[in-house]
């Protein structure tokens, strides 16, 4: 990122000229000629409009996709070509930063300072990481006692269908198309209906790149009708998918009819829990990084505390006194740490849940009301941090994912105990420990039924660590080696020598 983008303020924009499907190189208006408004979340107003596909229009990307696998140089060229092109793309990223900050930002509510150390530079060391990767795609030779060279040649598995959630758009974009382009295959990704901006600048951005026509195409729509489709669709080759259980679970019974491979990244609910040992500075900021960051609409949240009892109240009252000094507000204050939620729905399930936990007995220790706002901010969808204390695990609050700044605090007396309430809820994304103890930390990071573990920190996420669900929070893994493998197929050949 150049100096002068990092210091440069960013303006809200007012009005943004429509977006349109990208298919096979071309922007192109949805078939049906239909779009569907994009909304700030900032202002609850209208910032622009994009194309509202339907299945022919999503036939249209699919056939562009195949046509660009089964006869296009993309899969041919070698990986070292592929990696150039992926890299300058990572270039560009880093170059248009303050266009894909605006984007993201007016798209979902991420406060700008975040969305540039984050969304995008995460975006950017994607493709660089993948570029890297495209590289080093090879098989092996293996030793047969019989006079024949065997051997194995790693080949992408044709088109990829990505299908991707509404809150780190860009980041789970790029973490499906990076690796699934860097081992030569085409893809046709379905952003959220509510949040596609970035999705539409990225094609452009990759087209620039060298992404040859049909690569990559960009269907906006909903998921009734054009993820539904591409679910289905007998030409596409694998779905990579993120977005709730719910919408998961179907996914994967879809896909699995057409016996077409998945990676499921669905919802999650992780605890965090802080043991008596633990530095208590470290364990309070983690805490409530774990819980504002993105206005908790984060999969790896951690909107469960667990605490042992000796430091119960202590931690609840550090924890009032530190997020009231947590900026909430305006996402183009360079300031601002939480912004609005990404769409009234979202704040009106977090306000049913937090009614809810009252019902339940909880104790409202901060928070707990919609911030409202004055002059062109008044109609967004801001709430405030809320932590809520004295509720029972089986609270609905404490077991179901509410995707908001919503924190719950509850005590425990032993390590036993901690770790079977962190284990108590369908899902299995993250999970976290503070301790000082090492013995512990590796201890209980092994009893943790969670993907990833972080101990004395919280969400430190990387292109090279591989993440993903156990339980009800999917299957497969993103980033990593892992990753590009779940983008290829190992094909046998056996050459006789006789
Ligand atoms: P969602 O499940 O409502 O939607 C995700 C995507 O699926 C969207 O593009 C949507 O249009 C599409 N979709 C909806 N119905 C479909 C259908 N019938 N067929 C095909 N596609 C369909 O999720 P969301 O509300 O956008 O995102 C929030 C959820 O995503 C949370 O549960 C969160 O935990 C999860 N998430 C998980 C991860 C992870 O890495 N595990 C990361 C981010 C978000």
């Amino acid at each position: 990122m150049s100096e002068s983008a990092e210091q440069s303020v960013l303006r809200r924009p007012q009005h943004l000229e429509p977006g349109r499907l990208f298919i096979n190189g071309g922007w192109h208006d949805a078939d049906s000629k239909a779009h569907r408004e994009i909304i700030d979340p900032s202002t609850g107003k209208m910032v622009t409009s994009v194309a509202e596909a339907d299945a022919s229009d999503l036939d249209a990307a699919v056939d562009a996709a195949r046509h660009a696998f089964d006869e296009g140089p993309w899969a041919q060229v070698s990986g070292r070509e592929r990696a150039r092109i992926l890299h300058r793309a990572a270039d560009l990223i880093r170059q248009r930063a303050d266009e894909l900050v605006a984007l993201e930002s007016v798209d979902v509510g991420k406060p700008v300072s975040l969305c540039r150390a984050v969304d995008v530079s995460t975006a950017a060391e994607e493709y660089e990481y993948y570029s890297a990767m495209a590289q080093s795609i090879d098989g092996a030779t293996r030793q047969i006692p019989v006079p024949a060279h065997a051997y194995t040649r790693r080949e992408p598995l044709g088109v990829v269908g990505a299908i991707t959630p509404f809150n780190f758009p860009l980041i789970l974009s790029s973490s499906k198309i990076a690796p699934a382009l860097a081992v030569g295959n085409t893809v046709v990704h379905k952003p959220a209906e509510e949040t596609p901006l970035s999705a539409l600048l990225m094609a452009e951005i990759l087209a620039e790149a060298g992404v040859p026509d049909g690569v990559l195409n960009v269907v906006t729509g909903s998921g009734a009708v054009v993820g539904e489709a591409l679910l289905r669709h007998p030409m596409v080759d694998k779905i990579a998918f993120t977005g709730s259980t719910a919408v998961g679970r179907h996914a994967a019974s879809t896909a699995g009819e057409a016996l077409k491979p998945v990676t499921m990244e669905l919802g999650g609910n992780a605890a965090q829990i802080i043991f008596e040992d633990a530095d208590l500075e470290t364990a309070i900021g983690s805490a409530i990084r774990g819980f504002v960051f993105n206005s908790g609409q984060f999969c790896m949240s951690g909107p469960r505390l667990l605490v042992h009892r000796s430091l119960h109240d202590a931690v609840v009252e550090a924890l009032a006194g530190a997020v009231a000094h947590v900026p909430v507000g305006d996402p183009f204050d360079p300031v601002t740490v939480v912004g609005p939620m990404a769409a009234e729905r979202h704040l009106a399930k977090v306000e049913q849940y937090v009614g809810f936990a009252q019902e339940e007995g909880g104790r409202i220790v901060a928070g707990g009301e919609q911030l409202e706002l004055g002059g062109e901010l008044s109609g967004g969808f801001y709430y405030k941090p809320t932590i809520i204390a004295d509720l029972g695990n089986d609270s609905r609050i404490v077991q179901e994912e509410i995707f908001g700044p919503l924190l719950t605090v509850q005590p425990f007396d032993t390590e036993e105990e901690a770790v079977a309430l962190a284990n108590s809820t369908p899902y299995g994304l993250a999970s976290g420990l503070q301790t000082k103890d090492l013995a512990r930390a590796h201890r209980v990071a092994a009893r943790l039924r969670a993907g990833i573990i972080w101990v004395n920190d919280w969400a430190i996420l990387d292109p090279a660590i591989p993440f993903g669900g156990v339980k009800q929070s999917g299957y497969g893994r993103e980033y990593g080696p892992e990753a590009l493998e779940s983008y290829t197929k190992i094909k046998s050949v056996v050459i006789s020598l006789a």
